[in-house]
Formats: structure tokens, sequence, C-alpha cells
């Protein structure tokens, strides 16, 4: 016999119970309560009203309580939305706190999401032209960078992403700047994943740009101060490169120069503005050959047509600003050219020469920082007339 037999219970014996009967059918043997068991069950009765009491009031006590901090709570938790919010709706949602301050609009903002590179001409021992000739007072690397110095703060005001080629006046030669316009169109192309070579072609141009950085020679164009860059046409390298910056309708290049005259002659005839941009054909002619510098096959990628536009634009919104700097001569005021700086890439770029520092009218302007300062305005309002051609144009078109 197993152990694990059930025993028997001590019920076991009784009579079932019907398990279909109600409590309320059950019948309860009535009997009389002595005084001592009354007085105890009053007792416990008093006891349990007090106790219910007690939880009672603790309760509300507790819900009251619960109740303020709910709605602190809630209060915090409005204010925190409101911040979440305003932070991803800036343009539309006026902050909740009046310490916080108003986000932009895209009225006030109207160059979000454009870049504008803007290269301040010569520096360092490069002084570029000056006034007097053999003393120079008055040096074209100063004021070019007086100039773009303006515009990089306006145009940062304007909501653009700005980088400029120089800040201070350590000499900076033309292929380092060049160098640094590669790596920034890089850096650009990169982050939206859009890179039109791999990450090995990548590492190699940007160490063929960083050894042209540290060559840095402005004077004498070495081949390996030029690099891959040196010459008209394009090398193999430099055509990736202009390829995806030809791409690039967001972002622009300015480089800024003053001009001057070598012959006394002209030294009260020519004045005023004029602007250069980059043309393939003009670049690709063989009829040039300026320092003897290599010649690869002719590049035909660029963006002519809005180089020859946003030249224009430049020009005759400063012009207009500054009456008294139309050029001498129309036809020089608006010039394909093959000046390195807008030759050797490919983003939409203009060199543009606020004026002749053999002038006597245009050097007394210069001489003013008034003027260099308000030089900014034009310029960048022309910036802003060019990407919102653009965005008409593409708009127009979709
Ligand atoms: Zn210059």
């Amino acid at each position: 016999m197993s152990n694990n037999q059930p025993k028997s219970r001590p019920n076991q014996g009784a009579p079932k119970t019907n398990p279909t009967r109600t409590y309320s059918q059950t019948k309860r043997p009535t009997r009389r309560l002595s005084k001592a068991e009354i007085a105890r069950r009053i007792f416990i009765a008093k006891c349990i009203i007090v106790f219910c009491l007690i939880f009672v009031l603790g309760g509300g006590v507790f819900l009251l309580s619960r109740s303020g901090l709910f709605k602190k709570s809630s209060k915090t938790e409005r204010t925190m939305l409101s911040s979440l919010t305003s932070q991803s709706t800036e343009s539309t949602t006026p902050p909740e706190t009046s310490d916080t301050t108003p986000a932009p609009t895209d009225a006030e903002k109207p160059l979000s999401g454009y870049t504008v590179i803007l290269d301040p001409g010569h520096s360092g021992e490069d002084t570029g032209c000056g006034w007097p000739l053999n003393s120079s007072e008055i040096e074209e690397k100063d004021i070019t960078l007086k100039i773009v110095n303006a515009m990089e703060e306006d145009l940062t005001s304007r909501g653009a992403k700005v980088y400029v080629t120089r800040k201070t006046d350590d000499t900076v030669g033309i292929y380092y700047r060049m160098a640094e316009v590669h790596l920034i169109c890089m850096d650009i192309a990169k982050e939206r994943g859009e890179l039109p070579f791999s990450a090995e072609k990548e590492q190699e141009l940007r160490q063929k740009c960083e050894k042209i950085k540290q060559i840095n020679e402005w004077q004498k164009f070495s081949k390996e101060g030029m690099g891959f860059m040196a010459g008209f046409g394009a090398s193999d390298d430099l055509k990736l490169l202009m390829d995806m910056e030809a791409k690039m309708k967001d972002v622009v290049f300015v480089s800024i120069h003053i001009n001057s005259t070598g012959d006394p002659a002209e030294y009260e005839i020519k004045h005023g503005a004029a602007v250069h941009f980059a043309d393939d054909t003009y670049i690709s002619s063989p009829s040039h050959d300026e320092g003897g510098e290599p010649r690869h096959d002719p590049y035909f990628g660029r963006n002519n047509e809005l180089n020859s536009k946003f030249a224009q634009m430049l020009y005759d919104h400063y012009v207009q600003y500054f009456p008294d700097m139309v050029s001498y001569s129309q036809a020089q005021s608006h010039l394909a050219s093959a000046f390195a700086v807008i030759r050797e890439q490919s983003l939409v770029g203009v060199l543009f020469e606020v004026g002749f520092i053999t002038n006597p009218h245009d050097r007394d302007f210069f001489k003013n920082d008034e003027n260099l300062k308000k030089s900014a305005i034009p310029l960048d309002d022309a910036i802003e007339e060019y990407f919102t051609s653009l965005k008409d144009t593409q708009s127009a078109t979709a």
C-alpha cells in the first residue's frame, strides 16, 4: 500500500451538505448574549467606526495633497512640452516663457541651408596691390579682409553657413585656398552621404589637399605646391572634385580683390568695380598661357551660365548701392576669366574686384572703413537674390 493513499478525514462520516444551497438558506443556531459579550461587541464596533473615520479623513488629506502635486506636475510638464515644441517647430510656436529668445523665422533667416565660401584676396607676404606703389600705406590684403569679415557677419545673421579661406594675415597661397575649398566641399558632400567616389579615393584626395596646404607657396608655383590642381583643363583627380562641386547648387564661392593698373596715364581713367567668373570654354582655350602652368584635357562640367548670372547679380547690386563705383567700362565690368581661384574648383563662384587702388576716388572709398563694412550689404543681397532665384526656378520646374 502506498503512503500516498488519501487518509480518511475526521468529517468523512458526517452528512454531506447540499452544494446548491445558498448562504442565506443556512440556519444558524440562536443563543442569548451575555452583558459582557454585548459590551465587548459594542467596543469592537466603536473601534471599527473610529478606524473608518481615521481612514476616511486620512484618505481625504492624501487625495487633496495628491491633487496639489498633480497640478504642479502638469504645469512642469507643459513647460517642458512647450520647450520641446518650440525646438521642433522653431518658426511657428512662440516660447511660453519671456526669458526665451524668440525662434527666428524663415523671413529673418533667408539663407538658412545655404553655404558661402569667402576668400579674402592675398595675405602676409603677398600684400596684393597697394598705394603708394613703393611704400604701401594702404594694401589690398587688409581691405579684402575687412570686407570679408563684414560679409561673414552679415551672411551668418541671414542664416548662411559661412567658411573663409583665411581669418588672419598669415601668408596663405592661392593653392592652399583651393585645397581648403576642396576639403570643405568633401566635408559637405560626406555629411550628406553624397561623396561620388570611394572612401579610399576620398582619403587619397584629402592627403593630397593637406600636402598642398603644408607646402603653401604663393610666390613660386612649384608643381608640388600646386599639386593635382595645377593648370588649365583638369587632371583626373581634380575632375572628380569638380564634378562633385558643380552639383552643389546651394554652395557659392566669392573671392574679394582690389584692382590696379600699372600705367600712370590710366590712374584717373580706370576705376570702379569688376567681376570675373569662370567659363569652361574660356579656360580651355589655348590662347592664354599664364605662367607656364600645365595643361590637361579640357573640362566642360561647370555651370557657366550660373557663374555669369551670379557675377552679374553681384556687380548690379554693388553699383546700385554704390553708384560711384560703376565701372569705367561696361565691357570690363563682367568678364570670363581664368584666375586660379575660380579655375581650380567648380562651385558657382566669382572673383570680385571692388575698385582700383590706383584711382584717387576709389582709394578714398577704400580708406573709409564704413564703406568696407557697408560693402557687405549689396554683395550679400546679391548672394541672397541668387539663391532665391534658384529656389524659384526649381519650384517653377517642379
Ligand atoms: Zn588681388
